[in-house]
């Protein structure tokens, strides 16, 4: 009897796992999928594939169901839409604006900032946005093997001032429980680590990520979790997303948010000012809203400076305080990100 219990528990578990990867397996990677499935003209089309040749497609189900159909100027749309504009170059627009090819003492480890390195923990996302400053970053050559990755681990034994690891990616939620857990339980041993910081898009764009063997080891670890989400627009956020917080929130993780500015998709007051409110009813608080890095292929998304401080002034006569994110930009070479 009893064994027949714990079999269909496991199975259970292994079916609730394997939830979001089918998600993620099943995701819209085909431009004119996105456009059928959203009723959007054919006449999108020969420009939607020059950008996705650019840079490949992908809109898992969970997030395209938040899309409105027809609906072009979408603000969840426009994110994840390829667009002829991309292939436009544009100057001061190029591959690698933050240099982090430069940036790498160890495979899979960039250390920028006093205190805090930042660990590609996976390669690849749950969802392609067009104005990513990785579009063109060398995902596969930055997945390190477990063998791999202890040259990194002994980069970070090594230095005492380093407090915090932030995994990152690509979407760090994007590798498997058992490789994150193990590599949780790597950084548990150098005895100076304080934080473990997540910065991740998958709860939002597949909540079901947010699953037991997920929660198993944040819960499970002594390290003070914090993450820090990726939200753009106030609908992103639904009851699937608010409940998935929850969830991070009852196992002791701190919820942050950061955001990029970007034109027509966040580029008002009202948007900006509904994004924070949303954040907050979901427990999140707003960290960063960044510039646009200027990347190739994302010009078409850019707001200039002056115009995204005046907006930035007028939401502080609208928002408490802690609803406030602080306006950055990064530049390389900076000890930390640079406030406008
Ligand atoms: C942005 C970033 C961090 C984190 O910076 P915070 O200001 O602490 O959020 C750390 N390392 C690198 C390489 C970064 O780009
Ligand atoms: S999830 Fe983050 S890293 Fe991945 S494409 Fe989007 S912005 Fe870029």
């Amino acid at each position: 009897m009893q064994d027949n219990t714990l079999i269909v528990k496991d199975s259970a578990d292994a079916a609730e796992s394997a939830g979001w990867k089918r998600q993620l397996s099943r995701a819209v990677r085909d431009p004119a999928e996105l456009c059928r499935r959203l009723n959007l003209a054919d006449a999108w089309l020969p420009g939607a594939e020059g950008g996705h040749a650019l840079f490949e497609t992908c809109v898992p189900e969970a997030f395209l169901a938040r899309i409105e159909p027809g609906n072009l100027a979408d603000p969840l749309l426009r994110q994840v839409l390829p667009l002829g504009e991309e292939t436009r170059e544009t100057s001061g627009f190029v591959a690698d604006p933050l240099e982090e090819a430069e940036q790498r003492p160890a495979r899979g480890l960039i250390h920028k900032y006093h205190g805090r390195v930042l660990l590609i923990a996976s390669p690849t996302c749950a969802v392609n946005c067009r104005y990513c400053f990785r579009r063109h970053f060398p995902y596969a050559d930055n997945a390190p093997s477990r063998a791999q990755w202890r040259e990194a681990l002994g980069y970070l034994r090594d230095d005492d001032s380093i407090r915090e690891a932030i995994f990152s990616g690509g979407d760090p939620l994007a590798g498997s429980d058992r490789q994150l857990g193990w590599l949780v339980g790597e950084l548990e041993n150098i005895a100076h680590l304080k934080r473990l910081r997540i910065h991740t898009r998958l709860p939002v764009v597949i909540p079901d990520r947010v699953d037991d063997a997920l929660l198993a080891w944040l819960d499970a670890t002594w390290l003070q979790t914090v993450m820090v989400l990726h939200i753009n627009h106030a609908n992103e956020i639904d009851q699937a997303v608010i409940d998935a917080c929850t969830r991070l929130q009852k196992a002791g993780v701190t919820l942050l948010n950061q955001s990029v500015l970007l034109r027509g998709v966040n580029d008002s007051v009202s948007a900006l000012e509904a994004l924070s409110e949303r954040l907050f009813e979901a427990r999140i608080l707003p960290y960063y809203l960044h510039v646009l890095d200027p990347v190739a292929g994302a010009a078409h998304f850019d707001v200039g400076d002056d115009e995204a401080r005046e907006l930035v002034d007028k939401l502080r006569q609208r928002l408490p305080g802690f609803l406030m994110p602080r306006l950055v930009r990064e530049i390389p070479g900076e000890p930390s990100k640079t406030p406008l």
